[in-house]
């Protein structure tokens, strides 16, 4: 089923390869497409969902010792958020936008090294809307130092997205992560967007809208790993909440933060803005799962 296609701001976003990397875009605040039926309240974070863009839960019963997982992701193992005590380990996988419907697993080793196995899951499918954009064709072709300027970009927030450190303690706490700014919530993550009738990579965000100058708090402890001015993304901070959950702020007109400084949840550390390709002041939320992008909304009371 297609969807009517939404109001298309002025001054769109380009299209371009860095946010089919990132998903971003540049998109400002949404009109709102309406909330997908809400489950119960979970008395644990993040709410388990496991279809494309969502978050796997998988039991990995008792150890005294937190085990260590990984998943397969292209030619690579990746290491899995794990959380729990020795009664009860859990790990929470981030499931790609892009990934294969059906039976997925992961690899879990327990912490002396023995007794590998998998462990596995499947991903059901999720329908997300379509959105219709128009721009003009030239903003597709990025000049030869805008390009060059992009792939240093991209290659310098690929081992930004690889961080994966300890928690301090040894586990990490609750999950359940503070919005980072008041405002309306748009359901825009994962809309599938079609540029001038083609289809590109999703959204893979969520835009909250508020005024320029609005401070955003840290959704949970974290420390700063990456502060920046991106082409696209425009000025961009990088939290890192431990064991390769992270979560990432766009579009910001101030930056308070400097990498290697450690925040408490809510804390303040940069300000909403209008910078990069945007076609008014909003802040893009990224969350990461093991270098996979999931919804955000998962992790917030609805
Ligand atoms: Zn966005």
């Amino acid at each position: 089923m297609s969807l009517p296609a939404l109001p298309v701001p002025t001054a769109l976003p380009l299209l371009t390869r860095r946010a089919a990397l990132l998903g971003t875009g540049g998109l400002l605040a949404l009109p709102a497409l309406g909330h997908a039926a809400q489950p119960a309240a979970p008395t644990v974070w993040p709410q388990a969902l496991a279809v494309p863009g969502g978050v796997a839960r998988l039991s990995l019963g008792p150890a005294a010792k937190r085990p260590l997982a990984h998943v397969r992701q292209g030619d690579a193992d990746v290491p899995v958020l794990v959380v729990g005590d020795a009664i009860e380990w859990t790990a929470l996988v981030g499931i790609p936008l892009a990934a294969a419907l059906g039976e997925a697993h992961i690899t879990v080793v327990q912490a002396d090294g023995s007794s590998a196995r998998r462990v596995p899951y499947a991903v059901a499918s999720k329908r997300y809307a379509e959105q219709q954009l128009k721009v003009s064709p030239r903003t597709v072709d990025l000049s030869p130092e805008d390009q060059a300027r992009y792939e240093r970009e991209r290659d310098h927030q690929a081992v930004v997205m690889a961080t994966f450190s300890e928690p301090a303690g040894g586990t990490l706490q609750s999950l359940r992560m503070q919005v980072p700014v008041p405002g309306r919530r748009s359901s825009s993550f994962g809309l599938r967007r079609v540029f001038n009738g083609q289809p590109r990579n999703p959204h893979s965000g969520m835009d909250i809208a508020a005024a320029t100058g609005t401070p955003v708090v840290a959704p949970l402890p974290a420390r700063v790993i990456d502060v920046g001015d991106y082409f696209f993304n425009g000025g961009t901070v990088w939290l890192d909440h431990g064991q390769g959950l992270l979560s990432m702020y766009c579009h910001l007109s101030s930056m308070d933060a400097r990498v290697g400084d450690v925040l408490q949840a809510g804390e303040a550390f940069c300000q909403v803005g209008a910078t990069g390709r945007v076609t008014g002041p909003h802040l893009h939320w990224g969350v990461m799962l093991n270098r996979t992008m999931v919804d955000p909304s998962l992790f917030i009371p609805a």
